[in-house]
């Protein structure tokens, strides 16, 4: 049903699971739903399936709003809180599973030590680009809705039915596939809804899922949220809109990672947008998000003046002051000259 997993493929995914030891399952720095949902699963499969010693091992910690979906029950290290046991799990492992990225760049803190391992890697990804040579073994298509659906149709055939599978596993999936389709909203594909239908009828709660993703959130995103479109929404003429979420606006509103998560969907919703940027202020550098509808790609405009890159509606990058533009407050006028340059 996805041509990337072939009965050869899964044969020799099989041969490795089958022949490990000890698993390091990994997923890219600020983690997202798709991230944590489909490392959890992977883990909850060797550990309960196949009574392996499986560990996630994530670049940073998970925001609090999507925290419930990696079960108490997962071991898991985060390198920005331990990275020496983040590295050492790495290098004890005799498998690494590698899911939603295309290659070792994306897990910043952890690239050296999946360079330093010449334990065999599998990818199992849906972006653009996929690093073939840094792995074994390779799943990757652009043409599925998340990573986590990626690894239902893996494990499905994996275990045998859908039912084999942990109800655990089962809910990550379905919560890593609707955060990453915002829900059903994009890249969703006959198979999505094929996913979704069989992990309802295996007694998946669905409901309980949608409840943590949506109905969870503190008052302060609300009113965020609420700000940043009627103050900070900036419209070009060329058809795109851009915010910025500064230091400042996040200290007034007591700002939290993930609080701003569906923010830069929200100006595609006018008729003349056609791509959105949200910058968001860090520490060291701005994160830029970036959103497109069909015919304009966000992915490009993410490589060419982002550092960046991603899938071709949704991508993401970054700013660093110092280096792409003088100080934060010259972001604006980047941001402007660059729309204006993708474009014309
Ligand atoms: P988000 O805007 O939700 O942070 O990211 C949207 C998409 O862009 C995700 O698929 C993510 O993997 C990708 N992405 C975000 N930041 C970066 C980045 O710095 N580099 C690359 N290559 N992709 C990114
Ligand atoms: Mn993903």
């Amino acid at each position: 049903m996805i041509p990337c997993i072939t009965s050869s493929k899964l044969e020799s995914l099989k041969a490795l699971l089958d022949g490990t030891g000890k698993v390091s399952v990994i997923a890219h720095v600020h983690p997202d739903g798709d991230a944590a949902g489909s490392t959890a699963a992977m883990c909850l499969y060797l550990r309960e399936n196949l009574g392996k010693d499986a560990a996630v091992v994530l670049p940073e910690t998970l925001p609090d709003s999507i925290r419930f979906i990696m079960p108490g029950s997962v071991p898991c290290l985060f390198a920005d809180k331990s990275p020496e046991e983040a590295a050492a799990r790495i290098a004890e492992s005799s498998l690494i599973v590698l899911l939603d990225c295309n290659g070792f760049s994306r897990t910043e803190g952890l690239c050296a030590a999946l360079e330093a391992s010449d334990a065999p890697k599998v990818l199992i990804d849906h972006h653009l680009n996929p690093q073939q040579r840094q792995f074994s073994l390779v799943f990757s298509t652009p043409e599925i809705s998340s990573a986590s659906e990626l690894l239902y149709w893996i494990l499905k055939a994996l275990a045998g039915g859908t039912e084999k599978l942990p109800a655990a596993c089962r809910t990550a999936l379905c919560a890593g596939m609707t955060t990453d389709t915002n829900n059903f909203a994009n890249s969703v594909f006959p198979s999505t809804f094929a996913m979704a239908s069989e992990l309802i009828a295996s007694g998946t709660d669905r409901d309980a899922v949608i409840g943590h993703i949506y109905q969870e959130y503190r008052e302060n995103r609300i009113r965020l949220m609420g700000y940043m479109q009627s103050r900070e929404m900036v419209l070009t003429p060329d058809g795109a809109a851009y915010m910025i979420l500064t230091k400042d606006i996040q200290e007034r509103f007591g700002y939290r990672e993930g609080e701003t998560e569906g923010l830069v969907n929200v100006p595609l919703a006018i008729r003349e947008v056609r791509l959105s940027i949200l910058l968001t202020e860090k520490e060291d550098c701005l994160r830029v998000s970036v959103r497109s509808k069909k015919g304009t790609s966000a992915q490009q405009l993410a490589v060419r003046y982002f550092n960046g890159g991603g899938h071709e509606n949704a991508a993401g990058g970054k700013l660093v002051p110092g280096q792409d533009i003088p100080e934060v407050k010259d972001a604006r006028r980047y941001v402007e000259s660059a729309l204006k340059e993708f474009l014309a």
